[in-house]
């Protein structure tokens, strides 16, 4: 059927289903929820499930022309618009309101998604609000988008709202093994990572995370140099992570954390990077647990503060040069 092969959103789908079998779909959607989840894929199947002439119980049938067509991003009443560049600009949202005037080429209706609605620049957004205004019943709208914060309260009051939760590590470790053939151990340790988003999981896949977790945690475990020697290569390594910072950091928080589980309950404790289990058991016999949960709450606040632009450099100087090491 058409919503197979979805991961999780089992509440948005279910209500997207109830409301074409019953006929009473909304004129605008607004799909939010973190990036990488699949909230596109779900605007899809809702476009397959409204256009399909063999739609069952709400759901497009996913293999005649209208399906395939849709699948395959060409069929002529499906249109999709995307930020090209930084915004969405007046110009693209008045194009798509030309085509939203006439009738639709194949059949009774149209669906119009706009993904990453919240980049449209304050121009477009007041063009797509007189869309919202005046509905018509063969537009379907729907504004897909992580950042709903960021769109103006009158085009959300417009918008019917469906939120989409971050997937279960579980789900997300799956998909990396039956859709991108990783083995067990790496598909769980990633999805670990990536915080319940398929695509954040295979960009981390694809950044080579693990083998800078490796860098950073020998570089950080090495016990063979001084400690002042440690505290400047940390400092140089993760100062080439300039764009990743957050991320490197929190690698940092992830060994220090397996330390700290480790020195609390004992050598048999599950850790995070079991590769480097060894390091693990090393940093905690020679910090202890004091000082382990001090360095997890600085690289915490190194992380809060990150998040809230301040200067990276600063940033991470001063974090490092306070870590027990
Ligand atoms: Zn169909």
């Amino acid at each position: 059927m058409s919503y197979r092969g979805i991961r999780g959103h089992d509440g948005p789908i279910a209500l997207l289903k109830r409301a074409v079998a019953k006929g009473r779909v909304a004129h605008a959607y607004l799909f939010c929820g973190m990036d990488g989840i699949g909230k596109k894929k779900v605007a899809t199947a809702f476009a397959r499930a409204l256009l399909c002439r063999e739609a069952r119980d709400g759901e497009g049938c996913g293999v005649c022309g209208t399906c395939l067509k849709i699948e395959r991003a060409c069929h002529p009443d499906v249109l999709t618009l995307a930020p090209e560049g930084a915004f969405i600009k007046i110009g693209e949202i008045r194009g798509l309101m030309e085509m939203m005037a006439l009738h639709p080429l194949e059949g009774p209706r149209r669906v119009v998604i706009v993904d990453e609605a919240d980049r449209m620049n304050p121009p477009a957004a007041n063009a797509l609000l007189k869309t919202l205004e005046e509905p018509t019943a063969a537009n379907t709208l729907i504004l897909v988008t992580s950042r709903p914060l960021q769109l103006p309260p009158t085009i959300l009051s417009r918008c019917q709202r469906l939120t989409f939760s971050p997937l279960a590590a579980a789900e997300v470790a799956l998909h990396l093994r039956e859709e991108a053939g990783l083995d067990g151990e790496t598909a769980a340790f990633l999805a670990a990572a990536a915080g319940g988003s398929i695509r954040h999981a295979l960009l981390l896949h694809k950044e080579g995370y693990l083998k800078r977790c490796e860098e950073i945690v020998l570089c950080a475990a090495d016990e063979t140099r001084p400690r002042p020697l440690r505290v400047l290569s940390l400092i140089s390594l993760l100062g080439r992570e300039r764009d990743n910072l957050a991320e490197a950091l929190g690698i940092l928080k992830v060994f220090f954390r397996d330390a700290l589980v480790l020195a609390a309950l004992g050598p048999e404790a599950p850790v995070v990077l079991r590769e480097r289990r060894r390091e693990a058991e090393g940093t905690a016999v020679r910090l202890g647990t004091k000082a382990l949960l001090r360095n997890c709450r600085l690289l915490d606040e190194a992380l809060r503060l990150i998040e809230q632009n301040a200067n990276k450099t600063l940033t991470l100087e001063t974090t490092v040069f306070k870590l027990a090491l």
